[in-house]
């Protein structure tokens, strides 16, 4: 594609950008840390954790710099973008000790600096300024809309929703859609039910039970300031792939608005955001794909490799060095680790690397340094044995959320249960092909109820008097070295 004037205004203006940024970065040394991953993956828990963790100084021996004593002190600092809101880190770790209830989640970019007084290795002191950047994962999956038309999109996003278990939940939708008219006059009030009716169908298939992550636009079900605006009020229609829309009509008015939303929502987030990167983190919930099986799996599978495509953006077309990522780590890591036992633990990250090796593969992906952990950045769970009849079980003790179960079990929210973790299959093919589900949670009386989704409260600290209590957590020390450890040296 030829370059446009604005083009070239754009890349020059963003050059400079980077330059004075580097600038910058040789006198105060600054990394900026991305943490993203879809709605409800651990963004906000492993945000604050890691803050409170090298502001209190936390149990990280895997964490060099701090097990050895070379770093002096952390603290907050003012951000440096005045458009982004700061993360609400200092209401999220109250809710999360004090409360013991988790915080609430990402549903926008956010931000929040921390800086690091350490000394180096050659014992001289410096400090390193962490810029870390909370955004939704939904948001990196809307790049493929920059390349496709709105009659592409639409043709895609119709023959996905026509796949079971997407199909039953699409119903209302679908059938708005045959009663349009593409050809025939712009009518807002159609727009709107189909809009609506549409984020419904997204929505549905985000649910828990089917845990569907490839959901573009990332927008509808995050809107943020957006909402209602007519950026955000558009649907697929069912037109041909190579067809124009006659003007004036509600083809062309759903077209226009897609394109205002690659305009104003998608364009600005990789250009603003996204290209500033240096490190990334990518939070997978992979137990809750697992829970809900073989199509959440594939879905899982198909949005890390959109994901690992942002960050492969290569300079094949002009516009697309526009949002060039700089990011030189990316991390993946299954989250909520502490739902299985210690055993699982390299299980999981075997298979999340399984799947992220699969991802790259189809995303043709060469670039950054990628690795792969399983972590609970906050631990909500202990270990012991349970003895069962003749037999002992290792099991997994925590205080479950207030719920009553399917079959009538009753949790009050205060009082410890034992639960035993499922077990993961080595091969990860019998995932996939759902020859060996997953079991997720079970207790001793849990035999018809389903506790794949039974939550645990934030674990009950004991305080030393006037002291802020440590965070229990699983690796996530070693998630720090691998992010920031050379920084620090
Ligand atoms: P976000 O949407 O990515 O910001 O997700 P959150 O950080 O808000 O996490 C969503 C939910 O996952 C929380 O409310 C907790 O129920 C759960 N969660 C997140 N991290 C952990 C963890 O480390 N351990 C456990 N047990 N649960 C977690």
């Amino acid at each position: 594609m030829a370059p446009s004037f604005s083009d070239i205004v754009e890349e020059t203006r963003l050059s400079l950008r980077s330059l004075i940024e580097y600038g910058e970065n040789l006198l105060n040394p600054t990394v900026r840390l991305g943490v993203t991953g879809l709605s409800r993956a651990g963004k906000t828990v492993f945000i604050t954790a890691l803050v409170h963790g090298l502001l209190r100084g936390g149990r990280f021996p895997v964490f060099e710099s701090l097990a050895t004593g070379r770093i002096a002190r952390a603290r907050l600092e003012p951000q440096p973008d005045d458009a982004v809101p700061r993360f609400a880190y200092e209401k999220h770790v109250r809710t999360l000790i004090d409360e013991r209830q988790w915080p609430s989640s990402t549903v926008d970019i956010s931000e929040l600096r921390l800086v690091i007084d350490y000394q180096r290795q050659n014992a001289a002191t410096r400090s390193l300024t962490l810029d870390l950047v909370d955004y939704p994962g939904e948001w990196l999956l809307d790049l493929p809309l920059l390349k496709k038309s709105y009659e592409q999109w639409s043709a895609e996003s119709l023959a996905l929703s026509r796949r079971e278990p997407r199909a039953r939940l699409a119903r209302e939708w679908h059938a708005h859609l045959v009663r349009l008219d593409p050809d025939g006059r712009e009518d807002e009030q159609a727009t709107l039910t189909a809009a609506k009716l549409f984020t419904e169908y997204l929505r549905a298939c985000r649910d828990e039970r089917f845990a569907m992550s490839l959901l573009p636009p990332g927008r509808f079900l995050m809107p943020g300031s957006l909402a209602g605006s007519p950026a955000l009020t558009f649907s697929p229609l069912d037109v041909p792939q190579d067809g124009s829309a006659p003007s004036g009509s509600l083809w062309a008015m759903m077209r226009r608005r897609y394109e205002a939303y690659k305009d104003v929502v998608v364009r600005p987030f990789f250009r603003d955001h996204f290209t500033r990167l240096d490190r990334q983190i990518v939070l997978v919930d992979a137990l809750a794909a697992f829970n809900a099986g073989p199509e959440a799996l594939k879905d899982l599978e198909g949005a890390l490799s959109g994901i690992l495509d942002c960050f492969n953006i290569g300079r094949s077309t002009f516009v697309s060095s526009l949002f060039r990522p700089r990011i030189d780590r990316i991390l993946f890591a299954a989250t909520k680790a502490d739902h299985l036992h210690r055993s699982s633990h390299d299980r999981l990250e075997a298979i999340l690397r399984r799947m992220v090796e699969r991802a790259a593969a189809k995303a043709e992906f060469a670039g950054a340094a990628v690795d792969v952990i399983a972590l609970a950045a906050v631990r909500a769970t202990r270990e012991a044995v349970v003895q069962q009849g003749r037999e002992k079980l290792p099991s997994i003790l925590g205080t479950p959320e207030v719920n009553e179960t399917s079959n009538g079990q009753i949790f009050d929210g205060e009082t410890e249960a034992a639960t035993f973790p499922g077990d993961l299959p080595d091969n990860l093919d019998e995932l996939f092909t759902g020859k060996a589900p997953f079991r997720g949670l079970t207790t001793a009386t849990s035999e018809h109820a389903d506790f794949r989704f039974l939550r645990f409260r934030p674990p009950l600290l004991s305080r030393a008097a006037g002291e802020e209590p440590a965070l229990p957590h699983i690796r996530l020390d070693r998630a720090l070295q691998f992010l920031v450890g050379d920084k620090l040296q």
